[in-house]
């Protein structure tokens, strides 16, 4: 028999605090923080509109026959049902697209991660009304052979679901989660304990030890060896948007992406994110020309600069149209190009669309519009940063 065969071990997480790595001089004031709690975007790239009237404006676009409606008449995004390693042995980095945000990542060290699941059809505080699923749920959360880590971006309901949480918690126990500042009670109010919440730049080490019993075999015939122990470093980093989970708690916990970096391999999930705020234009302006030099911000770069090069990027390409609605807090595939640029990914993948209708752009239109934004910033259109299905897997 040639396949090799890992026995079921069971690891017991412990989280700690590392050195601090370096930070940028304008982080160190928190400016993130407001005086009277919650946070906000402390750049010009931010504007804020008021969620009533962003609300507003998009019935009003409806209404007055303004507004993209999206067709989601199948086909749309090839959905397939995900191949998951059936042991911890990974030669290679893999990343598998779990629809919208949610992304699963096998690295090489045995660590297993997951981002921003959310297993409903609906995201939404409902299970009756809000937006439903337009492509399938590429397999079930039991599917999933193991789950060390899972990592918040925030807590809008495309990213965050009370049911989904509750069941990995129940599934994998020893499962540790990872979320920005002022998480922390929900899951606690959700019977979730073994949870860290970061700030902006913050880190922790996450060590994964083998129980005392657990014995591993490495190739059939191989006497069983002792498991070693998995090592990662998990980082909260900034990213431009906002949070909320009713209509009185805007922007009261933060919002972040991250980094995990583990054994040779480093992952950038760019979370849910704005690039630059731009105004109000005609349709057919094209708002990337170089007479729209809308400031841009600048955390991505400083990402870059003191965490990167990262092995991989998760970048957002979806729900940004209309723009002068939506560009402060989503970024458009030429924002994504730009935050994977100036993050130093080495290699990306996009999320953030073909799973809910949440703005006007046609469903099939980010991958598009990616590799236009590639070719314009001097990237090649494929192998770079691509767009997978729905339940596929990549390596790197
Ligand atoms: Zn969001």
């Amino acid at each position: 028999m040639a396949a090799s065969t890992t026995a079921a071990v069971l690891y017991a997480a412990t989280v700690s605090v590392p050195p601090q790595s370096p930070i940028p001089e304008d982080a160190e004031s928190k400016s993130h923080h407001l005086k009277t709690g919650g946070f906000r975007n402390p750049w010009e790239s931010w504007s804020t509109i008021p969620a009533l009237t962003i609300v507003r404006k998009m019935i009003a676009r409806r209404l007055t026959g303004k507004a993209n409606i999206p067709d989601t008449t199948p086909p749309t995004v090839p959905v397939r049902k995900p191949q998951f390693l059936p042991s911890r042995e990974t030669p290679k980095l893999r990343a598998t697209w779990l629809g919208h945000a949610c992304y699963y990542v096998e690295f090489p060290s045995g660590l297993r991660v997951l981002f921003d699941p959310v297993f409903e059809d609906r995201c939404s505080p409902f299970t009756w009304l809000g937006p439903k699923r337009y492509t399938e749920m590429p397999c079930d959360l039991k599917d999933i052979p193991f789950i060390d880590a899972v990592i918040i971006s925030h807590n809008h309901y495309d990213h965050l679901s009370y049911p989904t949480i509750r069941q990995i918690h129940q599934q994998y126990p020893g499962c540790h989660f990872f979320a920005p500042l002022g998480n922390k009670k929900w899951f606690a109010d959700s019977g979730i304990h073994n949870v860290t919440e970061l700030d902006w730049w913050e880190e922790r080490e996450l060590e994964l030890s083998p129980s005392s019993n657990s014995t591993e075999v490495t190739a059939v015939g191989d006497a069983p060896s002792k498991p070693s122990n998995i090592l990662a470093r998990i980082g909260c980093l900034p990213c431009q948007h906002t949070s909320a989970r009713t209509l009185w708690d805007r922007s009261k916990t933060l919002w972040g992406s991250w980094s995990v970096e583990s054994a040779n391999s480093k992952v950038y999930f760019a979370g849910d994110t704005g690039y630059r705020a731009v105004p109000e234009l005609p349709k057919e302006v094209d708002d990337h020309g170089p007479e729209h030099a809308y400031p841009h911000c600048p955390a991505f770069a400083q990402v870059g600069q003191l965490r990167g090069p990262f092995t991989l990027g998760l970048i957002p390409i979806g729900a940004y149209d209309p723009r002068f609605i939506m560009s402060p807090m989503h970024a458009d595939p030429h924002d994504a190009v730009k935050i994977f640029q100036d993050t130093k990914c080495q290699r990306a993948l996009g999320m953030h669309w073909g799973t809910w209708v949440l703005t006007e752009e046609d469903v099939m239109e980010p991958p598009k519009k990616l590799k236009e934004a590639l070719k314009r910033n001097d990237v090649q259109e494929t192998g770079i940063f691509d767009v997978c299905d729905i339940g596929e897997s990549r390596e790197f």
